[in-house]
């Protein structure tokens, strides 16, 4: 099996603040080669690198909004959010957790720093990954995944090297938490300094991580903390060595060979489809939060 090389380092692009809670730097789409349909079905990614909030009585973060034609997913790492929809999902994302939320034909919701959380302040540290949905699943119902850490499901490396979270997909003989709409592989890899994996994905998947926390070697090039690799579709194999204790986002998947339209909260196929999908948001459609 060929291995698959390393197409580009991004290192982080400057944050802005979503809201008043996320301080992101945003990689899929903005950074220079990252665009939605090259990181398809993968189509944002905000990542809040760690930023201390101090303790405020009033909750930071974004208030009610739609989305259509996607999932978005949560992942904390640190800090703790509140989240509220118009399906009459919510609850608490803590650290370690994963909340996948698919909006398909419509949600409102609503993202803040959890209550007690803002009242104390601190560290706070979290990605929102953007899933696209294929035309046949965009319309269809939301639905809402709550993936404490408690039960993710792990694989656990020999000698206690570390921990594969398997989030969605699968890594060894791991089936991931979440289910998905097309095939995808996220994982969190925690892994203790020295410690090597490596990871298999069909060569035509698009492949990336993120390290979120400590520093990695991929043949032999050195990754910092807050940068995000692409990989190219030339290969199947690779591996990586943890240089310090580290964790790593890794995302992997099949991409939708479908045009994209995206206009804000809106991910759909066609011009149409946003116009409608705005009309339809103006009328009331997505219901009430
Ligand atoms: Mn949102």
């Amino acid at each position: 099996m060929k291995n698959r090389s390393i197409q580009k380092i991004c290192s982080p692009v400057t944050p802005h603040f979503v809201g008043d809670g996320f301080r992101v730097h945003n990689f899929i789409p903005s950074a220079p080669g990252l665009d939605m349909q090259r990181m398809n079905p993968f189509i944002m990614l905000d990542y809040n690198a760690p930023f201390y909030f101090p303790p405020s009585a009033t909750p930071r973060g974004v208030d009610v909004h739609p989305h259509r034609g996607f999932e978005t997913v949560t992942i904390a790492y640190k800090g703790r959010v509140e989240h509220h929809d118009s399906s009459g999902g919510g609850g608490i994302i803590a650290e370690g957790d994963v909340q996948w939320m698919t909006a398909a034909s419509g949600v409102l919701h609503k993202e803040f720093h959890e209550q007690e959380w803002s009242k104390q302040g601190g560290d706070f540290q979290m990605v929102q990954l953007w899933v696209n949905l294929p035309a046949q699943y965009k319309m269809s119902a939301p639905k809402y995944q709550a993936i404490s850490n408690s039960v993710m499901h792990k694989f656990f490396l020999e000698k206690e090297l570390g921990t594969i979270e398997v989030i969605a997909g699968q890594y060894k003989d791991v089936e991931g938490s979440a289910s998905t709409f097309t095939p995808i592989h996220l994982y969190n890899a925690k892994l203790k300094k020295g410690a090597p994996i490596s990871f298999n994905f069909p060569s035509h998947y698009n492949t990336a991580l993120l390290v979120v926390e400590g520093s990695i070697a991929i043949q032999d090039k050195e990754v910092p903390t807050n940068h995000f690799v692409l990989m190219a579709n030339d290969g199947e194999d690779f591996s990586i060595v943890a240089l310090e204790n580290a964790l790593v986002l890794v995302l992997s998947g099949e991409p939708i060979s479908e045009p994209i339209a995206a206009h804000g909260p809106f991910v759909m196929n066609t011009r149409e489809e946003l116009i409608q999908a705005f009309d339809d948001y103006n009328q009331g459609k997505f219901g009430t939060l």
